[in-house]
């Protein structure tokens, strides 16, 4: 294989990082940024004094690299090359480089908010702008501050605007790493096509049947379609006359996709045969399959968007932006000249796509985030002005600060509460967070942990409904959701499963997934492991979930669970075949078609239901929703009445912060005559007076 374009400047950079606290590397995909950084780092002996941390904003990429890298430098994985994603940690004692996602190195700064076991930390991918990767980079320009000396930030990305970073870091190094892509020529439609399945697919067997060796690689929007055409490919090849064109075989990728069938868009193909790769924009920079000469890109690309003043989240399908497009193209140039075949006019191309991808921090909802910047602890935090690089709406700031303030993680002085900060070592969303926090002080812990395993673990009645529409000529004894809700019904799928003493067989019987049902078994027990560890009173985890049936269908954990989605209230409309939302935005929606919620025997709808979350589609539902009583709900919504976002925001009014200051200040100065200051302390303190003599300045 040729030398990756990044080796070719080991020295360059090895040279620039020793100098600067703070680097940004931008380079090609494809130039050996994720797999080669690390390597290179670990030469040249950066893991002698602390690990190494390369965060990746997906878990694919996590696992998939830190396998390559694992190869590449001849150890076992999970030995010095490991990998760390949400409910998965393939690391040692021994581990110097790690692959982590971006929220796992978010939560182990919960615990180590120095980050001190790390003496480098690679934020890559950067330019996928995800969530916790912008948080990350406005902590890090904290964290350089305190550990100036001993810590490495190295940025990458295949398209960020790096002037804008490197402005961010205060005018930190930008280096570029020249690709060796070799032209694409780019093929536009005459027009969008009614159908872009149909379209692909047509242009993906004109590519097999006309154009020399080369493997195709599709964009899609999602597994749904991409399921899709891969049958409809597979169907069609089988279909070509024998001899009349090479063999073909049809890979897919994606995210859900297991382990296993990943890796096989790794493997090269067989000769004379052309591999048509059908994927979704995790082939667009996050993995690179070698071998591509043919790009179909049919401009689009799907996209979960919250609304903070409806909370609501839609999945749409959106125009992918110029950068992104430009990149699915030069995934054709790789190895040699190429073609891109794009399923739309090149009109739309210029004046129709963004120039950027929104990034994900102004298009989703905050409360995790935010609970997370207030469980750190930093006296000066003030979430409407906390400096981000693209800073969200205030209004989902504000949206998040209700949320945490309803749901008790912060108090009505925007302080972090007791519960807060338990909330915040669970790696869950603050809401299930919440309510297993809930269901312990209730004494059904174990049945919460059940649905909140259930539920990480994407056990989703989709896949149940499904099965109902097979008319399998087995009858199906899957336990009804009912009255109760959703959460009720993964309860008792789970306690099923229990009873039939955990039988795989049991769940190939019943249509669900082995391997999630295995999961989501797995999840419950590292779950129950943490609330072990951060409860200090006693704790309710059975090994075993069988229990007494809860008296009254469950009813504690039905109001531990409202305790968690409380402020997610809607009230079922009479004489209308729906429910409005309650709260502080009220709208008319109904119960999600795949829910398992059903009217009692008088035919019957539950008079209130707490729903998980509001997606609108065709137009807004409620997706899994519970049966609540009134009576527990009031309580949370009255707080509403005292609320002042500004305090929840800030925590200290500003005269308060000046107070604080001041008297850090006098504290530093009495310690100037004392000895013994560690170096964090030292540039807090310092970070703190600057700010304290700015604030004066400005008066
Ligand atoms: P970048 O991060 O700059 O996009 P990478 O370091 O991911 O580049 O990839 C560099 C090279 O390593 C590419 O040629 C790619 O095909 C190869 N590579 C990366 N991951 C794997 C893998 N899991 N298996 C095989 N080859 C891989
Ligand atoms: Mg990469």
């Amino acid at each position: 294989m040729a030398v990756l374009p990044i080796l070719r400047f080991e020295d360059k950079i090895v040279e620039t990082v020793e100098k600067n606290p703070v680097v940004v590397i931008i380079g090609e995909t494809g130039s050996g940024k994720s797999t080669q950084l690390s390597q290179i780092l670990h030469r040249r002996g950066y893991t002698r004094s602390g690990a190494i941390a390369i965060t990746q904003p997906r878990r694919v990429a996590a696992v998939s690299l830190s396998r390559r890298v694992a190869l590449e430098v001849g150890v076992q994985l999970g030995e010095e090359v490991g990998y760390a994603i949400r409910f998965e940690d393939r690391t040692s004692a021994k581990t110097c480089i790690k692959y982590l996602t971006d929220g796992v190195l978010l939560r182990e700064s919960l615990s180590n908010p120095e980050l001190n076991q790390y003496s480098v930390i690679i934020l890559d991918e950067v330019h996928e702008r995800s969530l916790n990767s912008d948080i990350i980079l406005g902590l890090m320009k904290r964290l350089v501050k305190i550990r100036s000396s001993n810590l490495r930030v190295l940025i990458t990305s295949a398209t960020l605007d790096g002037v804008k970073v490197s402005k961010f870091f205060s005018g930190c190094p930008v280096m570029n790493i020249p690709g060796k892509l070799f032209p694409v020529e780019k093929l536009y439609s005459s027009e969008r096509p009614k159908c872009y399945i149909e379209s692909s697919l047509r242009t993906a067997l004109d590519i097999h049947s006309r154009e020399p060796p080369g493997d195709i690689l599709i964009f899609m929007t999602g597994k749904d379609d991409i399921d899709k055409m891969v049958s409809k490919l597979e169907e069609k090849i089988q279909n070509l006359d024998e001899g009349s064109c090479m063999d073909a075989q049809v890979l897919s990728l994606h995210g859900s996709l297991p382990p296993e069938m990943q890796v096989r868009v790794f493997s090269p193909a067989h000769p004379n045969c052309r591999r048509i790769i059908v994927a979704t924009n995790i082939a667009e920079t996050s993995l690179t399959v070698d071998g591509v000469v043919y790009v179909i890109d049919t401009g689009y690309v799907k996209q979960r968007q919250y609304n903070p003043s409806t909370g609501m989240y839609s999945l749409d399908v959106v125009q992918i932006s110029r950068v992104q497009a430009d990149q699915r193209a030069g995934r054709a140039g790789r190895t040699r000249p190429g073609k891109c075949y794009r399923l739309y006019p090149s009109k739309v191309y210029h004046e129709e796509f963004l120039d950027a991808t929104v990034p994900e921090i102004q298009r989703s909802s905050l409360a995790g985030s935010v609970l997370y910047l207030k469980s750190l602890n930093l006296p000066d935090i003030d979430i409407l002005n906390f400096d981000f690089l693209d800073p969200p709406s205030r209004e989902s700031l504000a949206d998040a600060l209700r949320q945490l303030y309803l749901i008790d993680a912060i108090d009505e002085d925007g302080m972090i509460t007791h519960v807060g900060r338990t909330m915040a070592e669970l790696p869950l969303e603050p809401s299930l967070s919440r309510t297993l926090i809930e269901a312990n002080e209730l004494g059904c812990l174990s049945q919460a942990l059940t649905v909140v395993a259930m539920l990480s673990a994407e056990i989703t009645h989709l896949s149940i409904h499904s099965i109902k529409d097979k008319k399998r000529k087995q009858p199906l004894k899957l336990p009804s959701g009912s009255y109760w809700g959703d959460h009720i019904h993964l309860l008792r799928i789970y306690e099923n499963w229990d009873c039939a003493d955990y039988d795989p067989a049991w769940c190939t019987e019943h249509n669900l997934q082995v391997r999630n049902m295995k999961f989501s078994r797995d999840v419950r027990k590292q779950l129950s492991q943490i609330m072990q560890k951060i409860s200090k009173g006693p704790v309710d985890i059975q090994s075993s979930v069988r229990q007494k049936k809860g008296e009254q269908e469950y009813r504690s954990l039905r109001k531990a669970l409202c305790r968690g989605f409380g402020n997610q209230l809607a009230e079922r409309m009479l004489h209308h075949n729906g429910f409005r939302t309650l709260g502080y935005r009220s709208q008319l929606v109904q119960v999600h078609p795949s829910s398992m919620l059903e009217t009692n025997e008088d035919g019957r709808l539950p008079d209130y239901v707490v729903y998980h979350e509001l997606i609108s589609t065709s137009r807004p539902f409620m997706r899994n929703v519970c049966a609540v009583d009134i009576s527990w709900v009031a309580p949370i919504l009255k707080k509403l009445e005292k609320m002042d976002i500004h305090k929840l925001s800030g925590g200290l009014e500003s005269e308060k912060i000046e107070q604080a200051e001041h008297k850090q200040l006098q504290l530093h100065n009495l310690e100037e005559s004392g000895s013994g200051r560690g170096d964090s302390m030292e540039s807090r303190i310092q970070a703190a007076r600057e700010r304290y003599l700015a604030r004066k300045a400005n008066k």
